[in-house]
């Protein structure tokens, strides 16, 4: 038998995630079976998505259950295994859960799938960003959008997971890439560090007119992350033929607490006046083209021109869920990890 700690969903979060909604737990996991592999949880990976999972609405996966460990991605080790594709020793990533262990069984939700490549060419915590999922919808969403050279391509969340990895591939197409994000330091980070072209300070009161100085030919691609005032306001300044890659919406995920999601937008007309397409993509539809973005992207970071940011918060699985708030303050930079 083997103690384990796990988050488990006890009711779904009314607005922001609160005490009591999850409660952590300690408990036995059942010995192995045939065909399963336990696996010791390294790193968790917070993800907006996670809040959306909590909640009623009509999404793209069904919500986490009542009562079950919530789910999340993350990497681990193998430390035992009746599995013959996942030797003791072999670190793994997939739906690892919010808890210290994980059985990688027949269930590709219920547990890690994924065996990563021993020697690991990066460190483990790239797998989870840089060369991970985040990394990879980064590189979908700017594809999706035929981003070309001399275009302008703007990107909220600059300095998130996503954002700071598609503000980096734009620049290596020859695109401007202007970058939105919170504070004077993450807009400085962006252009100094990140290679962005130019960065609108979102809480600055003045953003609006930020943004219409950093896009004086109009915005040919709006990867967005946000969603809210920040979207009505990119839309509004859409060239014709403009191509609107629909990545998330992370604004108004803390609003999901019945089974409609959306305050709405203002703007949405645009697309019409504009001639101007809007595509919705999932990073999960997109397993064939894995292997693409991340060898696309470990030879950006072999070139040195791939700058990762992480933030990695210490504390084990305790610190789960008051990490998860980072991503909505905007206190993370880059992608945002557990240390289990
Ligand atoms: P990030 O690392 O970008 O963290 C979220 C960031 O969003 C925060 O750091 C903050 O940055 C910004 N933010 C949060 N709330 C607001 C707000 N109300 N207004 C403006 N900015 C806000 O997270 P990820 O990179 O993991 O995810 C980014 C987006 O990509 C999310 O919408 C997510 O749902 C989506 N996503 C979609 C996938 C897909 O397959 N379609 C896959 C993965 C992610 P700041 O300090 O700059 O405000």
């Amino acid at each position: 038998m083997t103690a384990n700690r796990a988050w488990r969903l006890r009711r779904r979060p009314e607005g922001e995630l609160a005490e009591g909604d999850l409660e952590l737990v300690a408990e036995e996991l059942a010995p192995l079976r045939d065909g399963e592999a336990l696996v010791r949880n390294e790193l968790l990976s917070l993800d907006p998505t996670n809040r959306i999972w909590m909640s009623a609405i009509r999404g793209y996966m069904p919500p986490v259950p009542i009562d079950a460990v919530m789910r999340g991605l993350g990497v681990g080790e193998v430390v035992e295994s009746r599995r013959e594709d996942m030797p003791v020793g072999s670190k793994v990533s997939g739906f690892v859960g919010w808890q210290e262990y994980s059985i990688a069984g027949p269930d590709p939700l219920g547990g890690p799938e994924t065996v990563l490549p021993d020697p690991l060419p990066a460190p483990l915590s790239a797998f989870l960003g840089a060369l991970g999922h985040t990394g990879v919808t980064a590189y979908i969403g700017v594809d999706l959008a035929g981003l070309k050279e001399g275009e302008t391509i703007v990107i909220s969340a600059a300095c998130g997971a996503v954002g700071s990895i598609a503000g980096q591939i734009a620049r290596d197409r020859g695109a401007r890439a202007v970058g939105i994000a919170g504070g004077p330091e993450k807009c400085r980070h962006a252009v100094e560090d990140l290679g962005y072209d130019a960065c609108v300070d979102h809480r600055a009161e003045d953003w609006r007119e930020q943004l219409a100085a950093a896009v004086p030919d109009g915005i040919d691609v709006d990867f967005e992350n946000v969603g809210g005032e920040i979207m009505d306001e990119i839309l509004m300044h859409l060239n014709i033929g403009a191509r609107v890659s629909l990545c998330g919406m992370i604004s108004e995920y803390n609003e999901y607490t019945g089974e409609n999601s959306s305050a709405g937008l203002r703007n949405v007309g645009q697309l019409i006046m504009q001639r101007a397409s809007m595509q919705g993509f999932l990073v999960l539809d997109y397993a064939d083209r894995f292997e693409e973005a991340i060898g696309y992207l470990a030879g950006l970071l072999g070139d040195g021109k791939l700058t990762y940011d992480e933030t990695i918060v210490e504390g084990g699985i305790e610190a789960a869920p008051d990490a998860l708030a980072q991503l909505f303050t905007g206190a993370n930079t880059g992608k945002l990890l557990v240390r289990l």
